[in-house]
């Protein structure tokens, strides 16, 4: 798909991988829709706007089926499509299991997993209508391998992958294509959290002996979404970490 012109989603796209996927999508002159749940910075929208592209911030907890429509209908109205849709936002709650509360499984699934169905369900049809369109979900590789301490994250992960393929095939006599890409250890907030010592131990499970940027993902992204004969694949940009 050629990207000049064409609407981009990118939900939660405040920081971190999605603030990454949203500017490499502006430089190939896409328009952009921002989204996260409390606010998106100003001066990221000057940024993204400096690339001689529309952008739009819509709030909203994807995790919310209404919130997902509206964030959908609102791209609709004001661009008049849906042409590619990420669905980037994520949570954890890391525990063991036999210390995690329902709560932290449920709200893990519910922002993951969930709130990606919810974005799909609503500009599926859409895409579907126009027969073009690029869906790509952000999974994870513990998503792969499993992982001590995330059980309610590497299940909201693997589903989505789950996810991924069952769209891939429902949407791809229309020419629509559905992705998954499973990012290793990436540098943002998210991994900033993580103390010292858990990071030096990731490290040592990296072959190329590095933690991956959000640029790394972000360019996948575009990749995958200019690809039209790529789908209902996982790209692991993981650094070597899961072969
Ligand atoms: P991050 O820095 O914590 O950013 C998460 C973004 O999602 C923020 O913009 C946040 O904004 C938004 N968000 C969270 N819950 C939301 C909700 N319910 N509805 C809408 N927006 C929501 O995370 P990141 O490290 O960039 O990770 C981005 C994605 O990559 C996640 O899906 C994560 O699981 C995945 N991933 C990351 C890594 C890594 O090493 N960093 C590795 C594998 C996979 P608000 O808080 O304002 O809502």
């Amino acid at each position: 798909m050629e990207l000049k012109g064409k609407t981009v989603v990118v939900t939660g796209s405040s920081r971190g991988i999605g603030e990454a996927i949203a500017e490499e999508f502006a430089k190939q002159g896409a328009n952009i829709v921002l989204n996260a749940r409390k606010a998106i910075p100003e001066e990221m929208l000057e940024k993204l706007q400096s690339y001689g592209v529309e952008v739009e911030a819509i709030l909203g907890d994807v995790s919310d089926f209404n919130s997902a429509k509206h964030l959908i209908d609102q791209t609709k109205e004001r661009f008049g499509s849906v042409d590619v849709l990420i669905n980037n936002a994520g949570i954890n709650r890391d525990k063991l299991v036999m210390r995690m509360d329902e709560e932290d499984f449920d709200v893990t699934y519910e922002v993951n997993l969930k709130g990606s169905f919810n974005t799909i369900r609503h500009a599926l049809p859409l895409m579907l209508k126009q027969r073009a369109g690029s869906i790509i979900n952000i999974s994870s590789v513990v998503g792969e391998t499993g992982n001590a301490g995330q059980a309610n994250y590497a299940a909201s992960k693997a589903g989505l992958i789950g996810l991924t393929k069952s769209v891939a095939r429902e949407a791809a006599m229309r020419g629509v294509t559905c992705n998954a890409i499973t990012p290793g250890f990436i540098e943002t907030d998210m991994t900033a959290a993580l103390s010292d010592k858990v990071q030096e131990a990731m490290l040592g499970q990296i072959p190329l002996k590095k933690f991956g940027k959000s640029k790394d993902i972000a360019e996948t992204a575009v990749f995958l979404s200019k690809s039209e004969y790529i789908t209902g694949q996982t790209i692991r940009v993981n650094g070597g970490m899961y072969m």
